[in-house]
């Protein structure tokens, strides 16, 4: 038995009161279900987000404000098992700019959806046909039900944009913060922040929130909730950094300071034949090699250099190099600290 979560086999056990499997390392707990793969069941169903107004407002309110800074422009979502789509409406009326929303729902509550989405797929995931891939994709609740989590998440994959974000939000453990076990009859797995994690960096999805005690309802009130990114590192982040290079520096750059901080964050990602010259108070270490160039004294440098930006890499001296160039006649234009090369 493999863990469906950290795909090991070295910690899975019985667990000890579900009729089910636990693993010892990623603390994941799955069970067979007596309704698992009868989609039936659920085409019946309607009403699913029925709860009362003030815990969907609470719910809906938390939800956004843990990804509106995502949700913005003209960015295209998908919600899978939307429902009445009421969670859709909610972005749309908080946010003016034109963001477009599709929803997948296999109960009867896709024609409520219809009144609120741009676009709602009555069915299964595997029957919806996607006529554009998405910038966000939503999945609230819908893990928890599927014997196949490698299904939606490969499903995910395949509908998103490069670099396409991810939000997930699945019961806590039980989902309860007094009651130990969730015996739900739906339900099949009971995740922990270790296994929702593993089961998407196993996938290449990096994680940029993570949040427990999520409010879903009185008895779910403790959700776990995830934002992530589809994000093939490094590949992806090098090629960033080499944009991000080009649009402050083009293709000549005077790097100053030689110091640890040039060595972790710089050096080994500069692209090739940029660095025109590398400065250092230091002057032990002047006339050692780096980047292609000797190390040299400031004043020298600017004496012979005119134009071309500054990277001062010392992050901790920062402010002690920026006054220097400035006392040294260099313009504030030419001079690109840390904090603006990282800032995102
Ligand atoms: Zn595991």
């Amino acid at each position: 038995m493999i863990c469906p979560c950290c795909k090991s086999s070295e910690g899975v056990s019985m667990h000890p009161v579900l009729s089910g499997f636990q693993c010892r390392l990623c603390h994941h707990v799955w069970r067979e279900s007596a309704i698992l793969g009868n989609m039936d069941y659920y085409m019946d169903k309607m009403g699913r987000s029925m709860t009362p107004v003030q815990d969907l407002e609470r719910k809906f309110q938390e939800r956004f404000d843990f990804i509106s800074h995502a949700v913005t422009g003209n960015r295209k979502l998908l919600e899978i098992g939307c429902a009445e789509g009421l969670f859709g409406k909610f972005i749309k009326e908080k946010i003016s700019s034109g963001v477009e929303i599709t929803g997948i729902e296999v109960s009867r509550d896709a024609h409520e959806a219809c009144n609120y989405l741009d676009r709602v797929h009555h069915g299964t995931m595997e029957s919806f046909i996607a006529q554009n891939k998405f910038d966000m994709i939503m999945v609230f609740h819908v893990l928890e039900h599927l014997a196949d989590l490698e299904g939606i998440i490969g499903f995910c994959k395949n509908n998103m944009v490069e670099n396409g974000q991810l939000v997930l939000e699945v019961p806590h453990g039980s989902g309860n913060r007094l009651v130990p076990y969730d015996r739900h009859v739906e339900h099949c797995h009971f995740f922990s922040t270790t296994s929702l994690c593993a089961l998407l960096e196993g996938h290449g999805f990096i994680m940029e929130k993570v949040a427990t005690g999520c409010y879903e309802s009185a008895t779910y009130n403790d959700a776990l909730r995830v934002l992530c990114r589809l994000d093939r590192w490094p590949e992806n982040k090098l090629q960033r950094f080499k944009e991000r290079f080009e649009i402050l520096f083009g293709h000549k750059c005077i790097v100053f300071g030689t110091g640890k901080d040039f060595f972790n964050w710089i050096e080994p990602y500069l692209p090739p034949n940029v660095v025109v010259a590398v400065m250092d108070n230091n002057t032990a270490l002047h006339g050692h090699k780096v980047a292609g160039c000797f190390i040299d004294k400031p004043e020298h440098v600017l004496s012979q250099m005119k134009d071309e930006k500054i990277l001062v890499t010392t992050y901790r001296y920062t402010q002690e190099i920026v006054a220097q160039l400035l006392k040294l006649g260099v313009f504030p234009e030419r001079i690109v600290t840390m904090d603006t090369f990282f800032q995102l």
